[in-house]
C-alpha cells in the first residue's frame, strides 16, 4: 500500500517515476508549468484533451493551440487562467474556457490552476487540473433548445407521472386550456378531462405503461372556462435513465376549427344534395302539391328546423286566416287543431311581401303576444322559439305564400339558412308560376279537345246530307256542264268527309273510344286494292309493289289498316311532287308482317322524324306548300299501336322517306 510515509522514503528518481505513473492513471487532465509558464509535466488525459503532445520547454501556459471564452471570443494565451495564476500567485477556480484541438474540435473545460511556492514563498510554478465539461454543456444546450421548442409550441405539451400528476405544462397548454403552469404543476390531469371521459385516461395510461405510443387520438378536453375543446392527442411514454417508464408526455392540438370545417364541409355537401333534389323536382314537376311538399320538406331540412310549413296567401271565408298547404316535421293535425295563422304582426310582414323575418327568440319579440285571442302561441302549440319566415313571391310581384320554420331552442336560424331558403323560395315561386301556367294550358287544351269532338260531330251530319243530295243531283242532271259541276262538288264533299272523319277519329282517340273490329283478311290483297284505288285519283305516280308472300292472312281491323295504307300512300304522293313513282314492299316473318312505303320526295329531317306522329304536328318549313291538318300520322300511329305493332320512318331530306308499319300476323 502506497502512503505518504512510504512515498517520502523513495529516492528522487523512483519518486518521479511513480508520480508520473499515478498521474497517467487519473482520468482528468493535469499538467504543470514552471514559474515562467513553460509546461514541465502533463498526464495522458491532458494529451487526449488537447489532441496533441506539448513540447516541453517550448509550450507556454497551455497545451492547446487556441483557447476561447465560452462565448467564442479568442482568448490570448498569456491571459489564460494558468498565466493569470502564475502572474497573480493565486489560484483561479472554475473559469470556463474552450480549447481548440489541432483537428478543430472544441472542448469546454474548467481549469483549476494552483500556484506552487518554495520554502521562501517564491512562486516556482503552478499545477493545473482541467475538467472536461463538454458533454455536460452539450446536453445543457440540447435541453435548452428542447425547452425553447416546447415553450414556443402552439400545441399543448404536458408531461405527467403515471399517477396522472402533472410535472410540466408549457405555454401552449396555458393558452389552450386557460390554466397557468403554476396552477397545474402537481395537480391531477383529470382536471381537464370532461366527466364522461374520465375513464379514457386510465385506458391511455395502461397503454403508456405497456410502452405503447398513442398517435392522433381525437377526444375532448375542458378548458378553465368550462368550454369543451376538440383535440388531437399524441401520448408517448417517458423513460428514466434505466429505460423504466416513469410517466407520459402528451401533445395536444386544438382541432376545434378543423372539426368545424369538417362539419361545415359535410353540411355544405348535404345542402348541395338537398338543393339538387329540390332543383330536380322544381324543374321537372308541374304539380303544385308535389313542388310545395318537396320545397317544404327540403327547406325544413336546410334550416335545421324542428318543423316547417307553407301557407298560401289566401284568406279563409272569415277573411282572416292563411291557408296551410304543406307541412314538414310535424303531423298535419298538430297544426290544424290550433287554427291557421292570422294577419297578425308576426305574419303580416311575410304575406305583405316585406321580406324575410328571422327572430332568435320570437317569444321575446315585441310583435309577439299582442294578438287576441292567443297572445302568443295557442295553448299546447308546438313550441316555437326560433322563428324564420320567407315569402314566396311570384315574378309578377304577387306574394303566393310563405315558408315558416320553427325550433323550440333559441338562435337556431342563421344568415346562411336565410340565404339558402330565400334562394329556394325564389326557385319555388318560378316553378309555381310555371305549374299555374301549365294548369291553364291543360284547361285550354281540354276545351280545345272538347271543341274538336263537338265540331266534328256537328259537321258530320250536314256533310253526309249534302253528299246524299249532290249524288241524287248528279244522277238527275242531263247537261254535261251540270254533270261535271256535280261531280266536282262530290269530289270536294269526299275530301270534306275524309277531314271530318279524321277529326272524329282524333276525338275518339282522345276519349279512348276508337273501336277496332278484328277479322282475318289477306293483307297483300288489301294493299293491291288500295293501289288500284289510288290509280283513280289521277295521281301521276306509278306504284311498284314487291311482295314475296301472296297468301298473307292477318288478323286485324281491315278498315283501319286500309286507312293507314291510304294515309301513307297519299302522303308519299303528296310529299314527292317531282317524283313519278313510289315503291311498296311487304315482308313477313313467322309472326309479323312489315309494310314499307318508299317515296322519292322532300324527305324529313332527323329531328322531326319522332314528332310527325304527334297530334297536329306538321313540319313547319313544308306546311305552306302542302295542305293538311297534321292528324293523319297521329291516327295511323294510334291504330298500329292498338294492334300491338309499330310505325316508324327512315328518311333523308331531299332524297325521300320510307314509312314502315309492322303488325303481328295472328291475334294478340
Ligand atoms: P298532314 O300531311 O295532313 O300534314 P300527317 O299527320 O299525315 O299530316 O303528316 C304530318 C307531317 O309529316 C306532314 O305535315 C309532313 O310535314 C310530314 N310528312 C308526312 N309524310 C311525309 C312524307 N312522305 N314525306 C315528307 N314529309 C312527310
Amino acid at each position: 500500500m502506497l502512503n505518504a510515509s512510504t512515498f517520502a522514503k523513495l529516492n528522487g528518481e523512483n519518486r518521479n517515476h511513480l508520480a508520473g505513473y499515478i498521474l497517467d492513471t487519473i482520468p482528468t487532465a493535469i499538467y504543470t508549468c514552471d514559474q515562467f509558464g513553460y509546461i514541465t509535466a502533463y498526464n495522458k488525459a491532458a494529451v487526449e484533451l488537447w489532441g496533441r503532445e506539448p513540447v516541453l520547454g517550448e509550450d507556454l501556459w497551455c497545451g492547446s493551440w487556441k483557447i476561447f471564452t465560452p462565448a467564442g471570443e479568442p482568448l490570448p494565451l498569456d491571459t489564460c487562467p494558468m498565466a493569470r495564476a502564475l502572474k497573480d500567485g493565486k489560484p483561479v477556480t472554475g473559469e470556463e474556457i474552450v480549447v481548440e484541438r489541432p483537428d478543430r474540435e472544441r472542448r469546454n473545460v474548467l481549469p483549476y490552476p494552483v500556484p506552487m511556492f518554495d520554502e521562501q514563498g517564491h512562486i516556482t510554478g503552478a499545477i493545473n487540473t482541467l475538467v472536461d465539461i463538454t458533454e455536460q454543456r452539450q446536453s445543457e444546450t440540447r435541453q435548452s433548445v428542447l425547452a425553447a421548442i416546447i415553450d414556443s409550441s402552439q400545441d399543448a405539451i404536458i408531461s405527467k407521472t403515471l399517477d396522472g400528476v402533472i410535472i410540466s405544462w408549457n405555454r401552449g397548454a396555458e393558452a389552450m386550456f386557460g390554466y397557468t403552469e403554476a396552477e397545474m404543476l402537481g395537480d391531477d390531469i383529470s382536471k381537464i378531462i370532461p366527466e364522461h371521459l374520465q375513464d379514457e385516461e386510465d385506458r391511455i395510461i395502461d397503454k403508456v405503461r405497456s410502452g405503447e405510443q398513442l398517435g392522433h387520438y381525437q377526444t375532448l378536453r375542458r378548458t378553465k372556462s368550462g368550454k369543451l375543446l376538440a383535440i388531437s392527442l399524441t401520448v408517448s411514454p417517458i423513460r428514466d435513465g434505466r429505460g423504466q417508464i416513469i410517466g407520459a408526455s402528451k401533445i395536444a392540438r386544438d382541432i376545434t376549427l378543423q372539426k368545424e370545417n369538417e362539419r361545415a364541409l359535410r353540411r355544405n355537401a348535404k345542402n348541395l344534395e338537398t338543393l339538387n333534389s329540390i332543383g330536380k323536382v322544381i324543374s321537372e314537376d308541374l304539380d303544385t302539391q308535389a313542388i310545395l311538399q318537396k320545397v317544404t320538406d327540403a327547406t325544413t331540412q336546410l334550416a335545421g328546423a324542428a318543423f316547417g310549413a307553407f301557407f298560401y296567401n289566401s284568406v279563409n271565408e272569415h277573411g282572416e286566416s292563411y291557408k296551410l298547404f304543406t307541412l314538414s316535421g310535424a303531423s298535419r293535425e298538430s297544426f290544424e287543431k290550433f287554427g291557421m295563422p292570422r294577419n297578425t304582426d308576426v305574419f303580416h310582414p311575410t304575406f305583405s311581401g316585406d321580406g324575410i323575418l328571422r327572430v332568435d327568440d320570437i317569444t321575446k319579440d315585441p310583435r309577439y303576444g299582442k294578438n287576441h285571442p292567443h297572445y302568443g302561441m295557442p295553448k299546447g302549440h308546438l313550441p316555437v322559439v326560433s322563428f324564420l319566415s320567407v315569402p314566396v313571391v311570384s315574378k309578377s310581384g304577387k306574394v303566393i305564400g310563405g315558408l315558416f320554420f320553427g325550433h323550440p331552442d333559441a338562435g337556431m336560424f342563421t344568415q346562411e339558412h336565410e340565404n339558402l331558403i330565400a334562394g329556394v323560395a325564389y326557385q319555388a315561386a318560378l316553378a309555381l308560376d310555371n305549374a299555374q301556367l301549365f294548369e291553364e294550358v291543360k284547361v285550354l287544351n281540354a276545351k280545345k279537345d272538347e271543341f274538336i269532338g263537338l265540331a266534328s260531330h256537328e259537321l258530320k251530319t250536314p256533310v253526309t246530307t249534302i253528299s246524299g243530295y249532290v249524288q241524287i243531283l248528279a244522277k238527275n242532271v242531263e247537261d254535261a256542264t251540270s254533270k261535271r259541276f256535280a261531280e266536282k262538288a262530290l269530289q270536294q264533299i269526299d275530301k270534306l268527309t275524309a277531314l271530318v272523319t279524321d277529326l272524329l277519329d282524333v276525338s275518339k282517340i282522345q276519349t279512348g273510344n276508337l273501336p277496332l273490329t278484328y277479322s282475318t283478311f289477306n293483307l297483300a290483297h288489301l294493299v293491291e286494292e288500295v293501289i288500284e284505288m289510288e290509280k283513280y285519283t289521277n295521281s301521276p305516280h306509278r306504284i311498284n309493289l314487291t311482295c314475296e308472300e301472296s297468301d298473307l292472312n292477318v288478323y286485324a281491323d281491315k278498315q283501319r289498316i286500309e286507312q293507314v295504307l291510304i294515309n301513307l300512300i297519299s302522303n308519299a304522293v303528296k310529299y314527292s311532287p317531282n317524283a313519278d313513282h313510289l315503291n311498296i314492299r311487304i315482308d313477313c316473318s313467322a309472326d309479323k308482317v312489315t309494310v314499307a312505303v318508299r317515296d322519292f320526295g322532300i324527305g324529313i329531317a332527323k329531328e322531326q322524324q319522332e314528332r310527325i306522329f304527334s297530334r297536329f304536328y306538321r313540319v313547319e318549313a313544308q306546311s305552306g306548300n302542302f295542305s293538311g291538318l297534321g292528324i293523319g300520322l297521329y291516327i295511323c300511329h294510334e291504330i298500329i299501336q292498338r294492334h300491338g305493332g309499330r310505325l316508324w320512318v327512315e328518311s333523308v331530306p331531299g332524297e325521300g322517306s320510307e314509312f314502315f308499319f309492322q303488325i303481328p300476323i295472328a291475334a294478340m
